[in-house]
Parts: C-alpha cells; structure tokens; sequence
C-alpha cells in the first residue's frame, strides 16, 4: 500500500486550500508557505503538491519519490536566490526522534534575514 493512503495531515489541507495558509509561492510542483510558528525572522516550509510526489518523511522514501527532497531544495534554492536570501538552512526532521511532527515530507527554510 502507498503511504499516500495512509493518512491525511494537516499540509494535505494546506495543499488542497481547505485551510489557510500563507503562501510565499506557488507553481505546479511546489507550495512555498510560511510556518505558522517561525523560528526565525524567514521560516518557510515547501511541500510538493503532486499527489504521485507524496510521501511522509525522508524515512520512507522509494524510487518513485526519491526525486522529491531533491527538487524542493532547488526550489528553494531558486526562491531564495529571487529574493535576495543569501543565506539559510534548509533542514528535514525525520522521523519522530528527529522532531517531525507532521508526516507530509516538507523542507524547512530558515533565514536570519527578512523576506
Ligand atoms: P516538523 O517538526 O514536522 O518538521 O515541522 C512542522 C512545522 O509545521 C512546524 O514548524 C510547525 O510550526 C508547522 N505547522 C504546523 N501546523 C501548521 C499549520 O497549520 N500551518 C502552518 N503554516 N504551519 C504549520
């Protein structure tokens, strides 16, 4: 069974705008969104959007996802590149050991500078 069946988070919803979010930037691969609770002055998230490129975490990843953490760090790369952001962590919780908390793979963007 894929994992995509096995539960819908709270970032399904975000995806699908059954709740609001706010967005940074938006095409047919990626949302980029800012986290509700920042812990620095930038800190976005960036989920794919394709139902095919949903996985949970990292931990789970196969062959037909392996691309997926891949194309997010070049989206953010680009975002940030756009922006003017020089410098930042792009970071993956894994797992609950690792602090994940919602298991819909996402990648953490944080900046000391400002949007
Ligand atoms: P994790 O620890 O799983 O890597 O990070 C999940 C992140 O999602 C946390 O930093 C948390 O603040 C953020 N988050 C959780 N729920 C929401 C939400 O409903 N909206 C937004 N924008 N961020 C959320």
């Amino acid at each position: 069974m894929k994992s995509t069946m096995i539960e819908d988070t709270i970032f399904h919803k975000i995806v699908r705008k059954e709740i609001p979010s706010d967005i940074v930037y938006e095409d047919d691969e990626v949302l980029i969104f800012k986290d509700i609770n920042p812990k620095a002055p930038t800190h976005l998230l960036l989920i794919a959007k394709k139902e095919e490129d949903f996985v949970s975490s990292i931990i789970d990843l196969t062959e037909e996802t392996a691309h997926v953490p891949l194309m997010l760090i070049r989206k953010a790369q680009k975002f940030a590149k756009e922006k003017g952001i020089d410098g930042y962590k792009l970071t993956f919780h894994v797992g609950e050991g690792g602090g994940q908390l919602v298991f819909y793979l996402h990648l953490h963007l944080m900046s000391q500078q400002e949007l």
